[in-house]
């Protein structure tokens, strides 16, 4: 599918490896992370280029890097290239390869964060290098953030950027992670390159069941909070939210030049949910499908009891909702209420524990031509099509200071729409070096194309 050659100069490969070794692996904890260790590494391989480096940090060793091309025009739209250099982390015995060791084997580069996403963190750099050292002088500013804390809400990266260096950080334009891979449906021409022009919404939430308690030798009829909330999590477990067909969705399948049949069934709402179901033998596919029209409910912990012999009075359920573009909390409650069951939502109290509203940019932007001109020169007969990121990326802190945010990148045919989605925050990540070389490539002709073109 692509004519690029695998990384020739071996630059980003050696970055690459370079920022693995780092394991900045963000668990969540404030001293996490401690991603000063690869802003060194960026910003030695960017010194000398002529370009301005300024490195800030939120709290000790977790600090981002910025690097700018002042443009021209002061009128002219500015474009950040963003790239997160925090890992999550890893189950050790899961992996064929030392995580961290960022091994070259076959021409795949092994590792945590291989593709997400220091592939795309080290190919910006090394295209921003290469244009600095070509002399372009662009109309627009162009600016390159390597962030810290992706990984745990950007609290001390992206977040803190925008509100204590805003003028460092912000862009008319921001690309960021993630897309491009070859979405599994049967195209009647070219490859079809998902651009996430949006992201879900989170809401967090704790669900406390409460019970009676009493002796376990005698538990007929008792009030016990433990078997209510296996009732909860399964009426949750099974709920079918709305779906939801219109906006991106929509776009989306009428850019995928599918067999009118298939396009008529995802435009469909009872026989996408059919396909959904049980007609797609893609599972990843499937998920992927679902989670893009639909709000998804997900029971992930659970905690209750203090005793095997006695019937317990409390247990705290964990859930972790997602959320499509126009949904409030209201929203949320009204379905969680619907899901739970008037009987069930007597005994019960939901806490909000954190909500992110869904967020989106336009589509029709000169942001979008560029990268589809330069997508269709790099993939031949490869045609952009916008798409919603159903997990949250720092995307979403830009567009809500008024950018216009997309998450993209692009990989060779070595990399499947499966692999990627099993590799994303999973086990035995690693990405090759034709992928490698088509992302410097790419973010090197959208800045070309963007902002001279
Ligand atoms: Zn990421």
């Amino acid at each position: 599918m692509t004519t690029a050659t695998s990384d020739p100069t071996g630059e980003v490969t050696e970055l690459l490896q370079h920022l693995i070794r780092n394991a900045c692996v963000n668990d969540g904890s404030p001293d996490s992370g401690q991603e000063g260790r690869s802003v060194d590494v960026l910003a030695a391989y960017l010194q000398g280029a002529g370009l301005d480096l300024e490195r800030y940090e939120s709290i000790s060793g977790r600090s981002s890097l910025v690097a700018r091309i002042e443009g021209s025009d002061p009128d002219a739209p500015s474009l950040l290239l963003m790239g997160h250099t925090d890992v999550v982390p890893v189950t050790l015995e899961n992996w064929h390869r030392d995580p961290f060791g960022g091994e070259l084997v076959d021409g795949y580069v092994w590792g945590r964060g291989a593709v997400d996403m220091l592939n795309e963190t080290t190919s910006m750099a090394v295209a921003f290098k290469r244009l600095a050292q070509s002399g372009f002088t662009p109309r627009g500013t162009l600016i390159y953030l390597a962030v810290a804390d992706e990984e745990a809400l950007g609290i001390y990266g992206a977040e803190w950027l925008l509100q204590n260096r805003p003028e460092a950080v912000k862009a008319d334009y921001v690309i960021t992670e993630a897309g491009g891979f070859n979405m599994p449906l049967p195209s009647r021409s070219g490859p079809k390159l998902p651009v996430m022009v949006g992201e879900k919404g989170t809401f967090w939430a704790s669900i406390v069941v409460k019970g009676t308690p009493g002796h376990g030798s005698m538990p007929f009829r008792t009030d016990n909070a433990l078997v209510k909330a296996a009732n909860v999590v399964q009426r949750l477990a099974t709920y079918r939210p709305q779906t939801q067909i219109e906006g991106i969705w929509r776009r989306f399948v009428e850019s995928l030049d599918v067999p009118d049949s298939l396009a008529r069934l995802l435009l469909d709402a009872d026989s996408l949910n059919a396909f959904c179901e049980s007609e797609a033998t893609d599972l990843g596919l499937a998920r992927m499908v679902n989670a893009a029209t639909h709000n998804t409910i997900a029971p992930t912990m659970g905690h209750g009891g203090i005793k095997t012999n006695v019937i317990p009075d409390r247990v705290e359920l964990q859930i972790d909702i997602r959320t499509l573009p126009g949904e409030t909390d209201a929203d949320v409650i009204s379905m969680l209420t619907e899901a739970i069951g008037a009987d069930l939502m007597r005994d019960i109290e939901i806490t909000p524990r954190g909500t992110n509203t869904a967020s989106a940019s336009k589509i029709d932007t000169p942001l979008w031509d560029s990268l589809a001109r330069v997508s269709s020169a790099l993939v031949p007969a490869a045609v952009t099509v916008p798409f919603i990121m159903v997990a949250a990326t720092d995307a979403r802190f830009f567009r809500r200071a008024g950018s216009v945010a997309y998450g993209y990148g692009l990989f060779s045919e070595r990399i499947s729409f499966k692999d990627f989605g099993s590799m994303f925050h999973g086990n035995n990540e690693r990405i090759d070096q034709e992928s490698l070389q088509l992302s410097e490539a790419l973010w090197e002709g959208v800045a070309r194309d963007f902002l001279i073109g």
